[in-house]
């Protein structure tokens, strides 16, 4: 199909930064400046006029004089790692000699500083952090506010030790899982599924929280474990969250790139941001995704899912920081994520970042129309900001920047989904912006310290009530014979941006199965929590007619009966699947 985009973009820029979080010293404050030219140190022999630090972790900010719109845009679409942006200026992390090559065609004022001072005192920090961390665990006084008490970043591993022990400690509500795929070097991709009866399913609505799509945003880790103790320590006390483990399914990915976080935690490459990604369609070693030479490379995983993918605001260069990857959802983590959600009904999703103080939803692309249910989406939206301290809130273009592939499109035009990205931790400076010293990850989960009224938990909480608030999604109800499995379908096709290939401008289609299964209750009677058959259009601010089929089998997986239902948000439908044939008398099992 060929295609040209008449639709007017109408991206602003950024907004200044939020002046009201704190700004520590960093690279200006600390380092020495090097003022010169990039056009200079880019054709400089290697290391000859370059800090020793600087030859050996291939990085340095450059601090770039751009005003207007249309600078800042041409800024941006050179896909560098642009860590601020403030109306005169922006602070470029340059992460080799290609970023400043491509910084130096632009032509602007530059000064580029040195980071060891910086990556030296994040160094000493971290030991200690884990030093204190050490301490505490035999010393209780030293213990933070967080639910756990921890005082320093978890280790992937110590991650993941964490959520079988959860499991353990509360077998009947917590079910660590597999996603559907492992990340690019292997490793399993884990999630949590926290619920009352976590093996009865029972339709209940469902809520996905989620880190790590980016390697660096390490607090985002932080922020989604602690989420999990809290939630099911406090469950016997707290009336509030009884409520929610009872009514709803929690679910919970810590790390969607844990390879990057591998990399990044390890500080092999402390800066990283995307994926192990070396050479499209080829696996890497580990070994090659930790070679310096590497650092630059990766697939950015929020600008892979497939709606929208490859628009603006993301790039077909391997070596940009929003790399888009050679095809909508050509990294398997992203699959992975996509898989989830079309096998889940998860009504409210928030994907947890760093660093900037937004709260984000869809669009995030100017090729996007205003979602016809904007004022429920936007509503909730309003909520979460306020949670976080009434941070700057609303469409990506509007309070943040331009993205395309994200996160929020994919859940809204597949799934319906209403998924919001807030930006963490804000106010610091240079290398310390992505996860900056660890009381500011205890200070943000609740609110206070440096964050006074700028709540994680509580945004989370709202956003977590919305997905059980009936006005959020829709409900299927009716008897079936008891024991059967009911399964509800919808194929979907979902497009890319128009994108430019062999001299031919096209979109690219992706066709996604949503399915998902419940087993019906010894009463006979279900109630089940989904999301609309009406779908958000990625053309129109209208909502597509589909409709869900609702299907009952017998044991050789033979459709016995099956009922097309339409069905909008908000709304409740009675089905009849009284006549399916009824299904062996055996203890209700943990049917999907
Ligand atoms: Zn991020």
């Amino acid at each position: 199909m060929k295609l040209s985009s008449t639709r007017h973009s109408r991206w602003a820029g950024a907004s200044p930064r939020n002046a009201r979080w704190p700004r520590r010293a960093g690279a200006f404050g600390l380092a020495a400046v090097l003022s010169t030219t990039l056009a200079t140190a880019a054709t400089a022999a290697p290391g000859s006029e370059q800090p020793a630090s600087e030859a050996a972790t291939g990085l340095a900010i450059a601090r770039v004089q751009v005003s207007g719109t249309a600078e800042r845009q041409k800024l941006m679409d050179l896909g560098l790692d642009v860590i601020d942006l403030t109306s005169t200026h922006a602070e470029v992390l340059l992460h080799g000699e290609t970023d400043r090559a491509r910084l130096a065609s632009g032509n602007w004022p530059v000064a580029v500083s040195d980071v060891s001072a910086q990556l030296t005192a994040m160094t000493a920090a971290r030991a200690a952090e884990d030093r204190r961390e050490d301490a505490r665990r035999t010393d209780p006084t030293l213990a933070s506010g967080l639910p756990t008490g921890r005082v320093s970043y978890r280790t992937l591993d110590e991650a993941e030790s964490e959520m079988r022990e959860l499991e353990r400690r509360y077998p009947d509500k917590v079910k660590v899982f597999e996603l559907s795929r492992r990340s690019l070097l292997g490793h399993p991709i884990l999630g949590m599924e926290i619920t009352s009866d976590v093996d009865t399913y029972s339709g209940k609505p469902a809520f996905l929280t989620s880190g790590l799509h980016h390697a660096r945003e390490w607090p985002t880790l932080e922020f989604t474990m602690e989420f999990a103790w809290d939630v099911l320590e406090n469950y016997g006390t707290d009336r509030r969250i009884r409520n929610l483990v009872d009514s709803t399914r929690l679910i919970i990915v810590p790390a969607v790139n844990p390879d990057g976080y591998r990399i990044s935690r390890e500080r092999i490459h402390e800066m990283k941001r995307k994926n192990c990604r070396v050479a499209a369609g080829a696996v890497p070693t580990w070994e090659q995704c930790a070679s310096p030479d590497a650092a630059p490379l990766g697939v950015d995983l929020n600008r892979n899912y497939g709606a929208f993918w490859g628009g603006p605001g993301s790039s077909a260069s391997p070596t940009a920081e929003n790399h888009h990857g050679a095809a909508p959802y050509s990294e398997p983590e992203i699959a992975a994520m996509t898989d989830l959600l079309n096998s889940h009904q998860v009504v409210v999703a928030v994907n947890n970042h760093t660093p900037d103080a937004r709260l984000l939803r869809a669009p995030s692309s100017p090729l996007e129309p205003v979602p016809a249910e904007v004022a429920l989406y936007d509503g909730l939206a309003q909520q979460l900001g306020t949670a976080l301290g009434d941070w700057p809130t609303g469409p990506w273009p509007e309070v943040y920047y331009v993205a395309s592939g994200v996160a929020e499109q994919q859940g809204l035009y597949a799934n319906g989904t209403l998924g919001f990205t807030p930006e963490l931790t804000p106010g610091h400076s240079g290398l310390e912006r992505f996860h900056p010293q660890y009381q500011y990850v205890v200070d943000q989960y609740r609110g206070v310290g440096a964050y006074p009224g700028s709540s994680i938990r509580e945004a989370l909480l709202i956003a977590w009530s919305a997905a059980a608030d009936r006005r959020t999604h829709s409900v299927l109800t009716g008897s079936a014979p008891r024991g059967i499995e009911l399964t509800i379908s919808k194929d979907v096709s979902v497009n890319s941006s128009p994108v430019t290939r062999d001299g031919e401008t096209a979109v690219l289609p992706s066709d996604l199965r949503i399915e998902s299964t419940i087993r019906v209750p010894d009463s006979g009677r279900f109630e089940w929590h989904v999301l609309p058959s009406l779908r958000q259009s990625q053309d129109s601010s209208i909502l597509l007619p589909e409709s869900w089929v609702v299907s009952c089998r017998n044991p050789a997986g033979k459709i016995h009966r099956a009922v097309a239902v339409t069905i909008g948000r908000g709304e409740t439908k009675a089905i009849d699947l009284s006549r399916c044939p009824a299904g062996p008398r055996k203890p209700i099992g943990a049917g999907r």
